[in-house]
Parts: structure tokens; sequence; C-alpha cells
């Protein structure tokens, strides 16, 4: 099997099931034919870590030369001149762009149901959502179209698709991985992550993207380990905390059965567990939603009809020329999240709303740093429930936001935190999360290896 091969089985795959379950948006096939045939003459010698994989590219990372859309229509002929640190990385791990992946616009959204040009399904029931907003990533992986794929996670945007497609998807430490390049959408809180079948896949291709970046001001410099020596399968003697706040209301059963089912495997291999609380985990929405819409309203100012992408063809002047070309490329949820930010960064409103916010949220990263201080990692469930119809949330954001309750913490605390396969309910899968000190990527994927 040579590079050609795998290339042409991913192209292959996707011609058969891309119809059904619509995770691409973009495909890059006449460039990735070339560059296998570019790594099939270099077989055997020099290889890069993760020579010659397909993988699939979320749509908010831009790629040089490939469209890159976030899906919103105020970005659909956007061709960017540059390629964000991590498609620079995965050049030189010699891995193989076969095309960019729906999202929810902009990244916000738990469903993809808020892309600007198509919905994703799960490939386990075309009934149900794939998760958001990286839905289309987990999807790509879940239905055998690459074995790889980037995603983002700004309040488990990777997470969450993962554990409704049956996937392995990890979100790493705030400022592991460069964010140059990434479209921002909350900047304290997003992360690209990857995402794929297996935990080794996964270490394997987090190894591949980390790294210090100098044009990421928040990138953080510290020496990378080889993730691959803790997939060990030894956890013994290992400190597992099981905040009872994810084991509680608004927990279906089935979840929190399938989390007591893994601890016991776990358990059985050697490792304690413990309840312990995470007291402020209540107040983590309302704080996530605040603070992530006030930096996106501040961000996406930048789609002005001048700069980037659509720009309205009737404009009386310039004002207007801003007003039109806005609201006409972006979506309603997109819309929704700039009010909302714009709203709680206004003079007047700044300390009640903001301030308090970001007080908030240090009480959230201090009740993680006091678990983690005692225990190795924090083990809960990825989502309440497995994935929902489609439709079933759309009328109403204020469930759709409640689905992410579990997995917005983290990005708040800006710790790492994998979801791993742990069982089905009503034939769809869950998800375990586990979750790690800052920059200890390593023991959460020895205790996800050790159990998956
Ligand atoms: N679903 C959450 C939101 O809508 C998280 C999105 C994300 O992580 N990008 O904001």
């Amino acid at each position: 099997i040579n590079v050609s091969d795998l290339v042409d089985a991913s192209f292959k795959r996707i011609s058969e099931v891309d119809g059904k379950v619509q995770a691409f948006l973009t495909l890059d096939e006449e460039q990735a034919r070339l560059k296998a045939v570019a790594l099939d003459e270099k077989l055997g010698k020099e290889e890069g870590s993760l020579f010659g994989m397909p993988i699939g590219i979320k749509d908010n990372i831009v790629t040089k030369n490939l469209r890159t859309t976030c899906a919103s229509k105020i970005l659909e002929n956007f061709d960017p001149i540059y390629n964000a640190t991590v498609m620079d990385k995965l050049h030189k791990a010699d891995t193989i762009t076969i095309g960019k992946l729906n999202m929810d616009e902009f990244a916000m959204g738990s469903s993809n149901e808020n892309s600007g040009f198509q919905k994703t399904f799960n490939p386990w029931n075309l009934e149900t959502v794939p998760g958001g907003s990286s839905g289309a990533s987990a999807t790509s992986v879940a239905a055998g179209e690459v074995p790889f794929s980037l995603g983002s996670d700004t309040g488990g945007s990777i997470r969450q698709p993962a554990s409704f497609c049956g996937v392995v998807g990890m979100k790493p430490t705030y400022g592991l991985v460069s964010r140059y390049g990434l479209v921002a959408f909350a900047s304290s809180l997003d992360q690209i992550g990857p995402i794929t079948n297996t935990v080794e896949d996964n270490a394997a291709l987090l190894g591949a993207i980390a790294g210090h970046d100098r044009m990421d001001s928040t990138s953080a410099n510290v020496s990378i380990p080889d993730y691959a020596s803790a997939l060990t399968g030894d956890v013994k003697g290992m400190k597992i905390a099981v905040p009872k706040e994810y084991l509680g209301e608004g927990v279906s059963p089935e979840a929190k059965q399938s989390v007591l089912d893994a601890l016991k495997v776990l358990e059985n291999l050697g490792a304690e567990w413990e309840e312990v609380s995470l007291p402020h985990s209540k107040y983590a929405l309302a704080t996530y939603y605040l603070l992530s819409s006030s930096e996106a309203s501040a961000n996406l100012s930048r789609f002005d009809g001048v700069r980037y992408g659509y720009r309205t063809p009737d404009a009386e002047n310039l004002i207007d020329m801003y007003k039109k070309t806005r609201a006409e490329g972006f979506g309603d949820e997109v819309k929704r999240r700039i009010m909302l930010g714009t709203f709680a960064l206004s003079s007047g409103y700044y300390d009640a709303y903001y301030k308090k916010a970001q007080k908030v949220r240090t009480l959230i990263k201090k009740d993680f740093d006091d678990v983690l201080a005692k225990y190795d990692v924090i083990v809960g469930p990825t989502t309440p429930t497995p994935a929902f119809k489609i439709g079933e949330n759309t009328s109403d954001p204020m469930t759709m936001y409640a689905n992410d309750i579990l997995t917005i913490p983290m990005n708040l605390a800006g710790v790492p935190a994998i979801s791993v396969p742990c069982g089905f309910a009503a034939g769809l899968p869950l998800g375990l999360q586990i979750i790690g000190k800052h920059f200890d990527e390593s023991s959460v994927y020895r205790a996800a290896h050790a159990f998956e």
C-alpha cells in the first residue's frame, strides 16, 4: 500500500457516503493527489511522523489557496493567502489535506444546524445531529472518510461532537497549540485539537500540531512530551476525582451509568476514585455565554465588507455598506451573539456583566486547580445525553446552550480534556470525559488509553 492508495480510498469513501452525511464543504482532490505522488517518491526516506495520512480540516482553520468559509456566507469566497501554523506543522508531518469540513457558522453552535451552507448528519443515525461546532470533523472520522481531522473547541466543540459520533476528541491546554490562522471566535477560550478513531492516533496528531509559535502571543513556550510513551495501559495508583455536579441533575441515567461502568474498569486496573465538588460549575454556562459573546462581538467586527469576503451589491454609502453586508452575510445565531456581546461590553453594563463574569471565571478555574492539586485526572460524562434529533433544539437557544454544560468549564479553566467513546444509549454513542492539569495531556491520554 502506498500513499496514493490511501488518498484513493479516502476519496472513494467520500464519494460513497458524503452525499448522506454532508461533512465536506470543499474538497482538495487535485492537490491531494499531487502530494500523494510526491510522498510516494519519498517512501522509506525521511518520512514525517504522520506520513501519508489523509486529514480533514475544520473550515475555520485558514488554508493557503484553499477556500476557508467558517461556514458563513460572509466568507463564502474567501481564499486565504497564508496557512495557519497547524497547517505548516501538518505539512512537516507529511499529512495530506483532503478538504475542509462543515461547522456551525463561526463555531457558534452545538449541532451543525447553524452552518450557512448545509446540515451535517450523524453517521450513527441520519435523523440525529453530529454535535457541534466541529460536527463534521467528528462525522468525517466516524464515517470512515478520513482517519484524522482537526476541530476547534471554545466551549466543547471538539468533545461534544466526538461524544455524539463515537470518536476520540481532545481539547488541549489553552496555549499548547498555536491559534495563528484559527479564525477567532472567543480568543481566550479557543483551542485547535485532534479528532481520531483511537487514543493512539489522537496522541500522534496532537504531538504533530503542538508547540510554541511566536505568531501567537498566547502560545506557551513549553516542551512537548512524547505522548505515545504515556500509552502503557498502566494506571495503577492513578488518583481520579469525580465531581458530584457532573453526575447530578440533568445528566441522563444512561450517561451516568456509563461513567460508573468506566470507573469500574479503571478501578480494576488499579486506579482509585473519589467524589469531589466543583462548586462554581453551576455558573459556568452563564459565564461562558457572557465572555464568549463579548469576545466574539469584538473579533467579528473585522467582517465589514472591506477586508474579506462578501460585500453587499447595493449600498448607498459606506455606513450603509457595513450594515447591509453584515445583515446579509451573518446568520441568526452569529447576530444573536454579536448583540449579546456588544450589550455586555457597553459602558454602564461592563462592570455588571463582563467584569463580573471574569471574576466568576477565576473562581471556576480555582475549583479545578484545587481538585487537580490532589488528583491526577477528573472524570465525568462529556454530554448529559446522546445525540439529539435534528430540529429538536433549534427553536430554543437556551436548551441548545445547556447541551454544553459539562464541557464549558474546562475552556474557562484552560485545562486539557478528552472525550473517548464509552457505551451507547438507544443505539447512539456516549462519551467519557477525562480532564487533566494544565499541560498534562500525558495523564489524560494514559487514562483514556487504559480505558479504551
Ligand atoms: N456550543 C458552544 C457554543 O455554541 C461551544 C462552541 C465551541 O466550542 N466552538 O458556543
